[in-house]
Order: C-alpha cells, then sequence, then structure tokens
C-alpha cells in the first residue's frame, strides 16, 4: 500500500500549508523514499546522502579499489565504474522530483566504513582490482584512523581524493542535463560539500565542481542552472559562517554532527548514557532528537546571521534529525530559516509543525 494522505487529515494538511512561511523538505536517496516524501506533501530534497548509494557489494569494491588503488590510473578504472551507476541514481532522483529543487551531498563516509574488513574482503578485493593483498593491507592500515568520525570524512575526503567529488558532479550534471532533455522538468541541482570547517575548503571544492560543470556543459552543448552550497555542522564553520558565505549559495544546519561536536558526545553511543542525563533533567530532551537550543540552538542563529549578514539572499535550512522535531522547528521558524528537511515518514509533521511555528510567531 503506498501511503498516502486522505480525507479530514490531508484537508487539514492542505489548511496548514496556507499558514506556514517555511518550505517542508526531504531526507531521501532513493526513487522509493522520494515518492512517498512527495505523497506526504515533501516539496523537495533537502538532503540526499550519497554514501548510501555505495554500500551494495558491487559498488563497495569499486570505492574501495579507488581508495586503495597505488595511483591515479587506478582509481580512475575505479570511478569510470562508478559514473554510469550514479548518473543513473541522479537521473532516477531527478525524475522523481519532476523539478523541485535537490540538494545532493557530495560523499561523506567515515573513511573506516569504505575499508576492507577480515582477510576474506581482501582477498576478493584482491581479485577484482589485480592489486596483492600485501599491497591492499598496506594502504588499509596507512588509511587506519583510530577515531574516524573525527577523521578522514566528508570535504577531507574531497580534498584527498577529488577524483570522487568530480565523478560525482560529472554524473549530477550530465542526469541533471538529460532529464531536462527527456522530461522538460529541468532540475535545479544543490551541491552541498559535508564537514566545512573553513572557507579554503569550501573554495576549492566549489572550484572543482565549477570546473565540472563547465566540461560537461561544453561536451553536451547544454546548460543547467546549479547551486553550491554547505553543511554547517562543525561548531568552527558556524562561528566563520560570514566568511565561508562568501562561497556558498545555501548553507544547510547538520544538527546531527553539531550537537556531537558542540556537546563533544558520540552520536553513535550517546543512548549509553543520555538516558539518566535526561531523567535527571541535566538535558531535557535527548539533545540528537530536540535540539539544544540554548547551546547547539546558538550556534545555529549565529551561522545564520553571520551567513545572512555576508550575503542577504542566502538559502537557509536544516537537515539534521531536528528537522522533523516540532519544538526545533519552532525554533527555526524563529531563526528565520527558508526550509526544514525531515525523513519522508516525518514531511506531515514538520508542515504542521512549521504551520503551527508561523502562527505561533
Ligand atoms: C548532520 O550531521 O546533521 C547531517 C544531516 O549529516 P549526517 O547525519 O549524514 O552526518
Ligand atoms: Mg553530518
Amino acid at each position: 500500500i503506498e501511503p498516502e494522505l486522505v480525507g479530514d487529515f490531508a484537508t487539514l494538511m492542505v489548511w496548514a500549508d496556507g499558514q506556514r512561511r517555511m518550505k517542508v523538505r526531504t531526507n531521501a536517496e532513493t526513487p522509493a523514499d522520494c515518492k512517498i516524501a512527495r505523497q506526504f506533501g515533501a516539496e523537495g530534497i533537502g538532503l540526499c546522502r550519497t554514501e548510501h548509494m555505495f554500500f551494495d557489494a558491487s559498488r563497495i569494491s569499486s570505492v574501495r579499489q579507488m581508495i586503495l588503488a597505488e595511483d591515479k590510473q587506478g582509481r580512475e578504472m575505479a570511478l569510470a565504474k562508478l559514473l554510469p551507476e550514479q548518473r543513473s541514481d541522479f537521473k532516477a532522483i531527478f525524475t522523481e522530483m519532476a523539478g523541485l529543487p535537490v540538494t545532493i551531498r557530495l560523499l561523506d563516509p567515515p573513511l573506516h566504513e569504505f575499508l576492507p574488513h577480515g582477510d576474506t574482503e581482501f582477498e576478493e578485493l584482491a581479485e577484482i582490482t589485480g592489486y596483492g593483498v600485501d599491497h591492499l593491507k598496506r594502504r588499509a592500515d596507512e588509511l587506519h584512523e583510530f577515531n574516524p568520525m573525527l577523521g578522514h570524512r566528508g570535504c577531507r575526503l574531497g580534498i584527498t581524493f577529488p577524483e570522487i567529488y568530480e565523478m560525482q558532479a560529472q554524473a549530477i550534471f550530465e542526469a541533471a542535463i538529460e532529464v531536462a532533455v527527456e522530461s522538460g522538468d529541468a532540475p535545479v541541482p544543490e551541491i552541498m560539500i559535508p564537514l566545512v570547517a573553513t572557507k579554503r575548503e569550501l573554495e576549492i571544492l566549489k572550484a572543482l565542481v565549477d570546473k565540472i560543470a563547465g566540461e560537461v556543459f561544453a561536451a553536451k552543448g547544454s546548460t543547467i542552472e546549479y547551486l553550491v552550497g554547505t553543511m554547517i555542522e562543525l561548531p568552527r564553520a558556524a562561528l566563520m559562517a560570514g566568511e565561508i558565505a562568501e562561497e556558498a549559495a545555501f548553507f544547510s544546519f547538520g544538527t546531527n554532527d553539531l550537537t556531537q561536536t558542540t556537546l563533544g558526545v558520540s552520536r553513535d553511543d550517546a543512548a549509553r548514557f543520555l538516558n539518566p542525563y535526561v531523567e535527571k533533567g541535566i538535558y531535557p530532551r535527548d539533545p540528537f532528537v530536540s535540539l539544544d537550543i540554548e547551546g547547539v540552538g546558538q550556534l545555529v542563529e549565529l551561522g545564520a546571521d553571520r551567513g545572512r549578514a555576508t550575503r542577504p539572499d542566502i538559502k537557509l535550512g536544516i537537515c539534521g534529525e531536528h528537522g522533523g522535531d516540532p519544538a526545533s522547528i519552532a525554533f527555526c521558524e524563529k531563526v528565520g530559516l527558508d526550509y526544514v528537511s525531515a525523513s519522508p515518514y516525518r514531511v506531515p509533521i514538520a508542515r504542521l509543525a512549521a504551520a503551527q511555528a508561523a502562527l505561533n510567531r
């Protein structure tokens, strides 16, 4: 059964939509999720996490080959396999979203999720790539990290392995042009760089995206509009948002990582001690579910204000889990964000909460 909103509830949602100022987008990376979210009223994608597209067995070995390759040529061979697959991923999403805004985040895995583990995986990879097991193990050792969530992830990976981001940008632009020609609904991709801490990171990676755009447009004899922007998910990025906005057409607040890095609490392990914290009233609610408005919220507000001071028309959104939490949505309204992005099944709640927040202003 396909989920949809019907009857009085659907009517109520339409009334709510008449009241709200903020747009409601969704976090989705499959056409099936895009479809569900649209049926629930999503007005675009606020976060397409592209690392989720690489986890099936055939693709992960290409990613591993790319990361562990001996040289540029080895990396390029792996990327040549991934390019057509990514192109069709993006075509399917653009087609499903029919011209609505789609924010695609370039790859952001903690690197260890993409390294082989155990002899069998190394042996299989050696067979596929032709590299010896010893070489692969040595490269994996070189890339090993003690704390991957604070390590080689997000844009840092794009700086070290620019070919990955080049491949993704190429796939996005080719897909967007093909969908524009085939359907007449021209997508406007919003390409998002993750885990930026400094303006220079964004400057380097935006230049890379713009270079690829130029190459694809020349090869296809056709252009499309696009935006390049960044996640604000590190305290330094929020503090430096004025400078970072010089390079960013939009900010999306990644409040999962912003909460993790501001509180110094691992988002993956928090449950072990946060429950007693909430019981004792140290935090009113789990800060990974409901935004810590006094603390993390200050960074969001400051980032939004500093971004707007540099670039008054900067587009501002939120794509952490908090984008589907009513109390956090009320705060986003107060800060004046343009949209919230929630997981597909939270889109209706987000529509109602955004309307209520606008009425309570
Ligand atoms: C975030 O950090 O809030 C975010 C949306 O990115 P991810 O959850 O994928 O790290
Ligand atoms: Mg993040």
